[in-house]
Order: C-alpha cells, then sequence, then structure tokens
C-alpha cells in the first residue's frame, strides 16, 4: 500500500516493484493531486484501491479509466469493502486515505507522503496491524509518542526509509545479544552531505535564491525536503526520528557532515567500535530494504564505485550558519509539542519560501520565533498535535 506513489520515493518505490513483481504487488495507491500520473500508475501496477485528495479527481480519474475500458469503480462513499481485484476501487481525501491503511488485504504499509498529513494514514495502518516502511519522518517527529507505543502494542515492525536511518537500523544488526537486549549504544552518527549551501559564508546566505536550494548535490528528491535539506531542518528532522525509532537520548545523537554522501550513518558502540553502512546514493536501496528485510536482493540500484570515489571527506556542521539544526535539538528535548511548533514552523516558512514569499534565511528565523512564543504542551493525541501545527500556521501568519 503506497501513499504518495507520485512522488520522489513512491514512485522510486514502484520502480522497486517493477524490478520484482513475484514478491512486490501493489495493493493501493494514493496521490494528493497529480492525477495523470496516478492514472499512468494504476494502469501499470493495477492496484484494488487508489485514492486522491480531491473528490472532483476522483470521478474524473473513474471517468478516464471506464472510458477506455479499464475496469474502475467511484462512489464517493470510500466504502473499502466492496474492493475486489480486477476492478480498481476509487478513494478520495483523508477518509479515503484512512480507508487504504484499514484495508485488511496487504502486508506493509509505505508511508511516502510529505508532512504532518501522513500521521493518521500511519496510525490507521499500524492499528490495522499492518508492519510500515516509513520514508514520512514529519510523522515520526510530531508524533513518535503515540506511534512507538502503539507499534509495540500492536505487535507490528517499522521499517525506516530514510537513508540514514536504514543505515543506522542496518549497523544495529550486529548489535543483538544472544539474550535478545541490544549492545549499548556509545552515538548514533548521524552523516549529512551538508546540502547545497556547505561552503557559503553567511554573507552569501543572505541572498541565496530558491533555484539554488533545489539543487541538492547528491539526492534526486521532492521540493520540501531538498530546500529541509539546504538549511538542515532535513538533519533536525532526523535527529528526532533517529531519537524514536533507536531510542537514544539527545546527548548520543551526533550529525557528521560527510558530502560525498557514501557513508549514510554510523553506530559508535561502547568498546570505540564503529559500524558504517555505505553505498551508492539511491534511495531503492533502503526502500527495498525496508520491504524486503531481511532479504537482500539485486534489483538494479547503484553500485558504490571506489575506484572512482578515491577520498571520503568529513566536517561538522556550523551552528552559526545553519541554526535550525541546533533549534532541533531543543525542540526534541523540550518534547511535547516542540517538535510539532518546529516541524510546522518549517512547514509554513518552506512553502512561503517555495511560492517565493520569503527569503530562504527566513526559515530558521520562523523556526526559532514560533519556538519562543508558543507554548509547549503535552501533545498526547492527534487532534492536539493537529490543534498546535494550525496554531503554529496562524501564529506565523500574524507574525508576518
Ligand atoms: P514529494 O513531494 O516528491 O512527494 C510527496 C507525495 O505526497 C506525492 O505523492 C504527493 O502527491 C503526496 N501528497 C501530498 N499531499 C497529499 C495528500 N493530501 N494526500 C495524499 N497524498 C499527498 O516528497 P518526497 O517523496 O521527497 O518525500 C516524501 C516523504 O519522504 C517526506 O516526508 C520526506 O521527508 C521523506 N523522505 C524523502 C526522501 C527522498 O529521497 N525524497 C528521503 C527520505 C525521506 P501529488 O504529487 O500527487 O500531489
Amino acid at each position: 500500500m503506497i501513499m504518495g506513489s507520485t512522488g520522489s520515493i513512491g514512485t522510486q518505490t514502484l520502480a522497486v516493484c517493477r524490478q520484482d513483481p513475484e514478491e512486490l504487488m501493489v495493493t493501493g495507491l494514493a496521490a494528493g493531486g497529480n492525477l495523470p500520473l496516478l492514472e499512468e500508475q494504476i494502469r501499470e501496477f493495477h492496484p484494488v484501491l487508489a485514492c486522491i485528495s480531491d473528490r472532483e479527481d476522483a470521478a474524473e480519474l473513474c471517468r478516464r479509466l471506464l472510458e477506455s475500458g479499464f475496469a474502475a469503480r467511484f462512489n464517493g462513499e470510500n466504502d473499502t469493502s466492496i474492493a475486489a481485484s480486477g476492478t480498481v476501487t476509487i478513494l478520495w481525501g483523508m477518509d479515503g486515505l484512512l480507508a487504504m491503511a484499514a484495508y485488511p488485504a496487504y502486508d506493509i504499509f509505505v508511508g511516502a507522503i510529505v508532512g504532518m498529513i501522513g500521521i493518521r494514514p500511519t496510525i490507521a495502518a499500524i492499528r490495522a496491524g499492518k508492519d510500515i516502511a516509513l520514508a514520512n519522518k514529519e510523522t515520526l517527529v510530531c508524533a513518535g509518542q503515540i506511534i512507538l507505543p502503539l507499534v509495540k502494542s500492536c505487535g507490528v515492525h517499522l521499517y525506516p526509509v530514510d537513508s540514514e536511518h536504514s543505515a543506522i537500523f542496518q549497523c544495529l544488526q550486529g548489535a543483538v545479544l544472544p539474550d535478545g537486549t541490544r549492545n549499548p549504544v556509545d552515538h548514533i552518527l548521524l552523516t549529512a552531505s551538508g546540502g547545497p549551501f556547505r561552503n557559503k559564508t553567511k554573507e552569501e546566505l543572505a541572498t541565496v535564491q530558491l533555484e539554488d536550494a533545489l539543487k541538492h548535490p547528491n539526492w534526486s528528491m521532492g521540493r520540501k525536503i531538498t530546500v529541509d535539506s539546504s538549511t538542515l531542518v532535513n538533519k533536525g528532522l532526523e535527529v528526532m526520528e533517529a531519537r524514536w525509532l533507536f531510542d537514544v537520548p539527545y546527548d548520543r545523537i551526533s550529525v557528521v557532515i560527510q558530502p560525498e554522501s557514501v557513508i549514510h550513518s554510523m553506530v559508535l558502540f561502547e568498546d570505540g567500535a564503529v559500524i558504517a553502512q555505505l553505498g551508492a546514493a539511491d534511495m531503492r536501496i533502503p526502500i527495498q530494504y525496508a520491504l524486503l528485510y531481511p532479504k537482500r536482493k539485486n534489483l538494479g540500484a547503484k553500485r558504490l564505485d571506489f575506484a572512482s570515489l578515491k577520498e571520503i571527506h568529513f566536517d561538522l556542521p556550523d551552528p552559526e550558519r545553519f541554526p535550525a539544526l541546533e533549534l532541533a535539538y531543543e525542540a526534541g528535548k523540550a518534547g511535547g509539542a516542540m517538535p510539532t511548533i518546529y516541524n510546522a514552523a518549517n512547514e509554513f516558512a518552506v512553502s512561503r519560501f517555495l511560492h517565493r514569499q520569503a527569503d530562504w534565511s527566513s526559515i530558521a528565523e520562523s523556526i526559532a520565533l514560533a519556538m519562543k512564543h508558543i507554548p509547549n504542551t503535552e501533545a498526547a493525541t492527534v487532534d492536539e498535535i493537529l490543534r498546535i501545527q494550525q496554531q503554529t500556521y496562524d501564529y506565523l501568519r500574524a507574525a508576518r
């Protein structure tokens, strides 16, 4: 079940499925607004369910499919009990996503929607007893306190898709002791490319443009995460994600700049040994590891070529030029609603930057402002988290 099938992670997940159709059958595809691509994906992968944000788009999608003789049905009800293979049942909106997530006949849920919209479908899938392959880091950052206990009580597996967290997950495979406990972790060393602005001075950063921020040196990703990489917000979100996934306190999670994106992350153990995971910068590798775990297969992902690589460099992040990383540690340590305030402020500011309504440096400034002025709460429920998200948007809109 792929949520966000038309995005960067979604299309790469489908590329993996295309390579291994025997093992990876697609049950459902969900998109936001990209109707043409969703239609194309439905024709190729023949899912039982498909979902799109807008009701009119759902009706239009059904009409287009039927016109060409493709078996499809849409009645606007988001009722999956009538779904059957051979006909795609079209759903719409958040209710559609929730119905898809709770659909009984599938094994693994791929969370590849961007933003906090992914929280509720992920929870619905966990409650339905599904294993989760999670790319949508905002879900863990804002609702880790709800998701992790739920994963445990529902007895499902949570597999990281983010390349760094997949790397840490793989490094920790060697840490399990015969009695099932884990060798203590001294530090998680989360690697970062440093983004496109790694070598820019503070003065140069004041004038960077949207086009510059969208040019990631190593990875091809969606627009929002590409901007997040340029501010190091992405790394900040990953620090919080790592805290939840691996149950390691913040003072044992460090960020190391590794500009070639060859080492995807490392774990330092108590005896001083460091285990690292390396590979080409190809998201299909962590995606297929999450989908096929613990199996590994050659599904055509890129290979690392050490001969042409020759060197690997290391550096530390500069908190003065990239303050958003320190703010993430602050938000994570404060806990409760503060990670949501951090994330929502970033979503708000990045959206303005993407629409050329604000400059790049306003992103970290907006996060700092929201964290300073919006009171922290426990954020124990999804409703509360979504209320804080809205409160943060409203605050920043009024503060402009
Ligand atoms: P993209 O922007 O490329 O894709 C986002 C996807 O979410 C699209 O399919 C989009 O649909 C869908 N979507 C947006 N809003 C809705 C909605 N309301 N209902 C249903 N679907 C919706 O993002 P990425 O693939 O880059 O990132 C996805 C997530 O994975 C993010 O949380 C990101 O941080 C994380 N991630 C991404 C990595 C990458 O390499 N790209 C690496 C690690 C993590 P549509 O296009 O049809 O509107």
